[in-house]
């Protein structure tokens, strides 16, 4: 079968398309053939050796596919050879034709949703729900801050928040970045590089500040973030790219909480609930992923220069 291998780690340049020889099954495994792959900002911080975990060289890269169930071990009771499935996670790396998975990292992909669409639901609706619902604990009523609503864990972050009944403001760097997340459920977007965009943040929560943050860029918008917080407000740590000063008097004064989060962390109970509501949320209609970029397994370079550039509009799928 194809696959992107990385051999050392580096640049875009490290991945290689190579023929390997297919995966087996063994017991409680399921072999998932790849239509569509989503390219993570994660997925470059491991190629180039700086992420928490290395992975033994060489490696094909991924986390995130959709595609069909081709075979499965003894003991797979969860599918059956021909379901369509999106894959949380697998064993052998999903930028290939053929991953291997447990069967717990393979999750029933409704009808209603694409092979593409199922590319892009595990490290962005799961980061977004475990943000918003494991660590935050938002509530109806409430207002949430998406810092970064553009791309792919800030469009899902949208679509759940808006159907929780929370008061759902976004944040852009472009306008049709900021059309986009307006189109996916957001009352209010406002573009984060314009100089007035916090006072309009507070101005549209009544004066009351923002209940919960989703940070996607904290070394940027940490001591923003604590300005604009109500009193008890929980701030989210998803993305940080470097550090950052702020005055731990911000959050004393409002009883706020910095609160940090790496998906990878969570207990598998957790995962189980997380997955159970994302499925729920596809077949209702009410989550559906945004892929504003396909390009072929073939250019996944171009795909892991692209998802660090600016201008995010959902996520970047890689098609097989
Ligand atoms: P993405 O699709 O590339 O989107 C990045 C988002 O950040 C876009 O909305 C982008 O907006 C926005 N952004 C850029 N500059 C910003 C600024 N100054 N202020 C606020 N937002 C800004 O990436 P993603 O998949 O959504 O992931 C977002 C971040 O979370 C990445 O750093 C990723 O590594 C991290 N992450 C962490 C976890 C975890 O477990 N902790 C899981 C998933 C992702 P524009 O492009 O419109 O400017």
């Amino acid at each position: 079968m194809k696959a992107i291998r990385v051999h050392e780690f580096g640049g875009p340049e490290v991945l290689k398309l190579e023929d390997v020889p297919s995966p087996q099954v063994r017991e409680g495994q399921v072999l998932v053939r790849i239509r569509a792959i989503g390219v993570n900002p994660a997925d470059t911080y491991i190629r180039a050796g700086r992420y928490a975990v290395r992975p033994t060289l060489p490696y094909t890269p991924g986390m995130d596919a959709g595609g069909t169930v081709d075979s499965v071990g003894s003991g797979v009771t969860r599918v059956k050879v021909g379901d369509r499935v999106y894959v949380a996670g697998s064993l052998t790396g999903v930028y290939a034709e053929l991953a291997l998975c447990s069967q717990d990292q393979v999750w029933r992909l409704p009808d209603n949703i694409s092979f593409e669409e199922g590319a892009a639901v595990h490290v962005p609706y799961a980061t977004a729900y475990r943000a918003l619902f494991q660590k935050a604990f938002a509530r109806p009523g409430e207002a949430v801050l998406v810092h970064g609503a553009s791309g792919g864990v800030g469009v899902a972050a949208v679509q759940l928040a808006r159907a929780a009944g929370l008061l759902v403001i976004g944040t852009a760097g472009t306008e049709t970045g900021a059309k986009l997340v307006i189109e996916q459920g957001a009352h209010h977007c406002f573009n984060h590089h314009s100089a007035d965009y916090l006072d309009q943040i507070t101005a549209v929560t009544g004066g009351r500040g923002v209940n919960v943050t989703l940070e996607m860029l904290a070394n940027v918008n940490l001591a923003k973030d604590l300005g604009l917080m109500a009193p008890g407000g929980r701030i989210v740590v998803i993305g940080s790219r470097g550090t950052i000063e702020i005055d731990p008097r911000m959050a004393m004064s409002r009883d706020a909480t910095v609160i940090g989060m790496a998906l990878l962390n969570a207990p598998d109970a957790d995962r189980f609930a997380i997955h159970s509501a994302l499925v729920a949320g596809l077949e209702s209609g009410i989550l559906r992923p945004v892929v504003g970029r396909r390009l072929q397994l073939s250019e996944a370079a171009r795909a892991h220069e692209a998802v660090l550039e600016p201008g995010a509009h959902g996520k970047i799928v890689l098609t097989v």
